[in-house]
């Protein structure tokens, strides 16, 4: 076999038959839900692992080596938990740039390969992707050839990320305004539920305004002087609630909206509608607008989100920004380094957040608490 085709057949991960195949990929934020209903449409058997935890941190901690980035630790606990459960084949998405992320793959291969662990993995090369090759990989996942199952199986996708990403902001918006407390939570996880239960397409495409119309319902305090916040970062972190210590959670019940600057549904639909479809400005092209004056060029994970996001936010009237990313990100330790300066020429307060395994929740809080006091203070200068 010609060098290129196996290296390919490896890519795709061919050794085992389709029929045979058990599903998994790692967590995070809830692309197990949209995930599950897209391969479940495609007649595939899916394994999901159970949610980041400490137990997961552990086992990502005790097969890594030390300085690798806390997400990979994660995600190789999410595999190691899920081929424990019985999946055979992992999908992993991977990106290229100038970060450990395009590793990843080769790594935690390696890994399970010496642990004794049989499987395929599949790789979804984010950046080079487009539908044609999505699809592709899917084929090779499912060896699905029915044309109904894959659009009932994107749609359903599609509509259900659409759904969560509405849910969250609603959630975000409604949490630090409810009259009574638990309302906002209590409405998000009844239709994280729904969501995750529905199997139709028409059904999947009223979801949005639905929940739109459920929220409404909820009793808030509109006059409420309410501080925004802007969660920005690495990726992982700010969609992982278990590695950041449910941040969202912890700003909203301290009276805070937070607009977190990714959202899984619109990024997915820039990475995978061909560019013709999509005719909005992405979030990357919107960063690099905005970055321009501190940064010439993305350098790889969310550097350029970081800058170019809390230069938006200073010239849109957000209160402050807390930008988080796991230890030793190398792409979010240049971002933490160019900040200060546009804190201080956009002005506009800004805090960042290391994350690691080692980080105390009773030191973090305190952290959060006393900048949202200067974030008011601020807020109160400006007035
Ligand atoms: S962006 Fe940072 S944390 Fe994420 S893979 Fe790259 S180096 Fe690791």
């Amino acid at each position: 076999m010609k060098m290129k085709e196996k290296l390919e057949k490896e890519k795709m991960g061919n050794t085992i038959p389709a029929q045979n195949r058990i599903i998994a990929w790692p967590r995070m934020g809830r692309i197990d839900i949209p995930l599950k209903a897209l391969l479940v449409s495609l007649g595939a058997k899916v394994v999901i692992p159970p949610p980041n935890s400490n137990e997961a941190l552990e086992i990502g901690v005790r097969n890594s080596i030390e300085g690798i980035c806390l997400p990979y630790k994660l995600n190789l606990a999410n595999y190691i938990m899920a081929l424990d459960k019985g999946a055979n084949t992992l999908m992993m998405f991977q990106a290229p740039g100038s970060c450990r992320l395009g590793n990843y793959t080769k790594m935690a291969q390696k890994t399970l390969k010496q642990m004794g662990y049989e499987f395929d993995m599949v790789i979804f090369d984010m950046y080079k992707s487009k539908m044609k090759q999505t699809l592709q990989a899917f084929w090779h996942v499912t060896r699905c050839i029915n044309p109904w199952r894959y659009y009932k199986g994107f749609s359903l996708g599609f509509n259900k990320f659409f759904a969560i990403d509405t849910a969250e902001r609603l959630l975000f918006y409604t949490r630090p305004r409810e009259i009574h407390k638990g309302d906002a939570e209590k409405c998000y996880n009844k239709w994280l539920q729904i969501v995750d239960e529905t199997n139709s397409v028409w059904k999947a495409k009223q979801l949005k305004k639905q929940i739109i119309k459920d929220f409404k319902q909820i009793p808030i305090d509109k006059n409420k002087d309410v501080p925004i916040v802007y969660l920005i970062g690495e990726f992982f972190v700010l969609l992982d609630p278990y590695t950041n210590q449910n941040i969202e959670k912890e700003l909203g019940d301290m009276g805070v909206e937070v607009q977190r600057q990714i959202m899984f549904g619109d990024w997915l639909e820039h990475v995978l509608k061909p560019s013709i479809f999509y005719r909005k400005e992405s979030h990357r092209e919107r960063s690099v607008r905005y970055a321009e004056k501190y940064m010439k060029r993305a350098i790889g994970g969310e550097c350029i989100e970081t800058i170019g996001d809390t230069v938006y936010a200073a010239k849109h009237g957000v209160d402050g920004i807390i930008h988080i990313s796991p230890f030793s990100c190398m792409p979010e330790i240049v971002a933490q380094n160019i900040l200060p300066k546009v804190s201080k020429e956009e002005d506009i307060p800004v805090m960042s957040l290391v994350l690691d395994e080692q980080t105390g929740k009773a030191g973090y809080i305190t952290r959060i608490e006393a900048f949202i006091d200067l974030v008011k203070r601020n807020k109160l200068r400006k007035k």
